[in-house]
């Protein structure tokens, strides 16, 4: 196993987990952009949103849910927050394994970089 990922779920790599369950974990980002920065990942490998499939879809309406879920749990529901899915190299993804972003607790550019 050579994802970091995936290492993070086995337990192998230690992390600040705050929500799991059957289909996903999320935890703590090691080098925060902001106050509250957390990535939530399906526990199956899939590598980019571009492998997911037409069956997987609803996945990824689960991790947007829990991204919901974990704004309004640490308190930045109301004021507000971005979320976001880096994809292949000119998106800026770096971790080979389905991630999203959950930003929040600062005021955030209005750009998209
Ligand atoms: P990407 O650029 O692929 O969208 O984002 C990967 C994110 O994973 C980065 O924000 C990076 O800080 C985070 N990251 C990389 N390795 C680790 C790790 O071992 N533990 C945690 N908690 N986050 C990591
Ligand atoms: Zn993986």
């Amino acid at each position: 196993m050579d994802c970091i990922f995936c290492k993070i779920i086995a337990g192998i790599i230690p992390s600040e987990g705050v929500y799991k369950d059957d289909k996903v974990i999320a935890f703590r980002d090691i080098s925060p952009m902001a106050p509250v920065h957390i990535l939530i990942i399906p526990r199956e490998h899939i590598p980019t949103l571009n492998d997911i499939t037409d069956q997987q879809a609803p996945l990824v309406a689960h991790m947007v849910q829990v991204a919901k879920q974990l704004a309004k749990q640490q308190g930045i529901a109301t004021k507000g927050y971005r979320i976001v899915i880096n994809t292949g190299p000119q998106g800026g993804q770096l971790v080979q394994h389905l991630h999203m972003h959950l930003l929040g607790g600062r005021e955030l550019s209005g750009g998209l970089g």
